[in-house]
């Protein structure tokens, strides 16, 4: 089976790693900050603070910018359940803003219009989360400008976008949004197994979020109370934290696979133009790029032109998991998920993000495909619509 996505581990990693093993520290040592450091230059962002997943580092965001009970908070249905479920975690109240027919990212006019409604409702949200998807960038210079208008917080998902740019500079940088979170897991663009990272320009919110991310305990005595002064062995738990902290063991890794980002993001877009070229003249829209971005291409999405072909989304996905393609839908909107029916979303709630569920299919497309096992792809898609 052909994969939609996978790792690239060489032998560098696996010293990294090898190297952590034999040594003091397999967790709280020192490669966990000199992970964060590398991610923070790496995007130009002041701050990092590691997590055990992207999903632990969406939540201690949220929680970091006073996401709770009573508040709400948007993002788009077209995206991995955790972008949603963070919000849940903070028992404030999830919506919905549909997508983008083009880039089916979160659509900046739909955000625009829902936003007017919701002053008059008196029901803004406290937070956005747009999600730069297959690592496209949103729109965020639009997306900030409706925060200053509205008062509305930005934490860009971009788990797909580590290495993508926007408007040439890269993800992560802090421009148009609070905070940015990047995602770990192997078929992501850089792995450490499991883990995420959470960037801003903030040091007030990377020392909240380093301090949930570790049981709510601070070691600095600025940030303690009722301090005796002969206690300099102290510490404080003043908030209720979790242990979302990610292991030096991790960290390696990630460390030693940042040698090789662009170079993935490289590959990935070589791979993405062969597709481009090789599907121009099959029934199906290739994935639309922004002038704006420069894509990550965690995926690459082709839509099915439903009316120009004899088969059903269905039948053209089965065809190519019988060919042994691991191809896939990013995603199941997410409102239409049964933990979320529950609150009353449904099917037609998000007809754009309804739409491209119906019609989408992400290729294989990670740095070790070959060209044979690409050619495989585009040869099944060939005699699917012969
Ligand atoms: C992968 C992913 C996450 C969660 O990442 P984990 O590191 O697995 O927790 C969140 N949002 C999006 C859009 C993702 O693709």
């Amino acid at each position: 089976m052909i994969p939609y996505g996978r790792q690239n581990i060489n032998q560098a990693d696996m010293d990294a790693v090898l190297e952590v093993l034999r040594s003091d520290f397999l967790t709280q040592g020192p490669l966990v900050p000199a992970f964060e450091d590398a991610v923070a230059v790496y995007c130009g962002a002041k701050h990092a603070v590691a997590a055990n997943s992207a999903t632990s580092a969406l939540h201690i965001a949220c929680l970091a910018l006073g996401l709770g009970k009573g508040d709400i908070a948007w993002t788009s249905p077209i995206t991995f359940v955790a972008s949603a479920n963070c919000v849940q975690y903070c028992g404030a109240m999830i919506d919905f803003v549909d997508i983008d027919p083009n880039t089916y990212n979160m659509s900046v006019d739909y955000l625009a219009e829902k936003l007017v409604d919701a002053e008059k409702a008196g029901i803004l949200p406290k937070v956005v989360i747009p999600v730069h998807l297959c690592g496209q960038p949103c729109e965020m210079a639009q997306i900030h400008s409706l925060s200053l208008q509205y008062g509305f917080k930005i934490i860009e998902d971009a788990s797909h976008a580590l290495g993508g740019r926007y408007k040439g500079k890269p993800i992560g940088n802090g421009l148009y949004s609070d905070i940015t979170v990047f995602s770990f897991h192997p078929v992501k663009i850089i792995t450490t197994g499991e883990g995420g990272i959470a960037v801003t320009n903030n040091a007030s919110l990377a020392e909240k979020m380093s301090m949930l991310r570790s049981h709510g305990i601070t070691y600095d005595n600025a940030s303690m109370q009722q301090q005796e002064p002969e206690e300099i062995w102290n510490y404080q738990q003043i908030d209720l934290g979790f242990n979302y902290r990610m292991s030096d063991i991790h960290a390696a890794l990630g460390l030693s696979q940042m040698q090789r980002l662009d170079t993935f993001v490289a590959q990935r877009h070589t791979i993405a133009s062969k597709y481009n070229l090789m599907l121009s003249g099959l029934p199906v829209v290739i994935p639309f790029q922004h002038r704006n971005g420069y894509s990550s291409f965690h995926l690459y999405v082709i839509c099915l032109k439903l009316n120009a072909i004899n088969k059903t989304h269905r039948q053209v996905f089965e065809t190519l998991h019988l060919a042994g393609i691991g191809i896939n839908v990013h995603y199941i909107p997410v409102h239409m998920q049964p933990y979320y029916q529950k609150f009353g979303f449904k099917r037609g709630d998000f007809p754009v993000a309804e739409d491209y569920f119906s019609k989408a299919i992400s290729l294989p497309i990670f740095p070790d495909l070959t060209y044979k096992q690409q050619d495989i792809v585009i040869g099944t898609l060939n005699r699917i619509f012969d």
